[in-house]
């Protein structure tokens, strides 16, 4: 199965996506973690997607693309996966597309998870991510049984610097200018689900599985 997870930043995309990869034994990739392993990790990819990151932009598709295609050739990939943060531009989702093609494949579902605006500021900024493993919390929807350690690995667990106001502020416009277009290209190839994404964790999820099939 061969999901994309669709929605604003903070709505909800990558929480939904880890327990959909964990149900149907498929991987989760999310470009994001990729960038910020990088970052970590001092690789220059890394270093010049901060730079974009930090200002709320996207990564231009010349760094994303091929990443995400070499990703998705890999072994684990054989039955599926679930996308999340990617495609992020008309151009990403049109270089998808055509590489599926090429290898007869292609995309079941693209699930968007939908949030109005106005809680996703909210949403961000009770974000908690873990500097070591990745996992994400939310200070009150999704709190770690110990505040501010890792319910997984036992690391630190930080704000991102991207989920302060003024840049969610930024990040919310350019998703409305370069990725909700994509709400209408996925509805055109036929694929298009929207959940209500203002509904706990619990029933978003139950939601996407009537989608996807127990
Ligand atoms: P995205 O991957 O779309 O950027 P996340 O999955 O990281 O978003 O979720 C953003 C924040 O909102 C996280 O802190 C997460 O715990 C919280 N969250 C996710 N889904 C819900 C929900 N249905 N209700 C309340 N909080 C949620
Ligand atoms: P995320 O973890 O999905 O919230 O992504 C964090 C940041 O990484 C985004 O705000 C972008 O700067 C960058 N990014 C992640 N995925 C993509 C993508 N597919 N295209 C461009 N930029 C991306």
């Amino acid at each position: 199965m061969k999901i994309v997870m669709l929605g604003a930043p903070g709505a909800g995309k990558g929480t939904q996506a880890d327990r959909i990869a964990e149900k149907y034994a498929i991987p989760h990739i999310s470009t994001g973690d990729i960038f910020r392993a990088n970052l970590k990790a001092g690789t220059e990819l890394g270093m010049k997607a901060k730079e974009y990151m930090d200002k709320g932009l996207l990564v231009p598709d010349s760094l994303t693309v091929d990443l995400l295609m070499d990703r998705i050739a890999k072994d684990d990939c054989r039955d599926g996966y679930v996308l999340d943060g990617f495609p992020r531009t008309i151009p990403q989702a049109e270089a998808l597309k055509s590489a599926l093609e090429k290898k007869g494949e292609k995309l079941d579902y693209a699930i968007d998870v939908d949030v109005p605006d106005e809680n996703i500021i909210g949403r961000m900024s009770g974000r908690r991510a873990c500097v070591k493993c990745g996992a994400t919390y939310h200070v009150v929807y999704a709190a770690p049984a110990k505040e501010g350690i890792c319910d997984k690995c036992g690391s630190e667990l930080i704000l991102r610097d991207d989920d302060k106001p003024e840049t969610v502020k930024k990040r919310l416009a350019v998703y409305h200018e370069q990725t909700q277009p994509l709400i209408d290209f996925y509805k055109a190839e036929g694929i298009l689900k929207t959940v209500d994404g203002t509904q706990n964790l619990e029933k978003v999820f139950a939601d996407i599985i009537d989608i996807l099939g127990a």
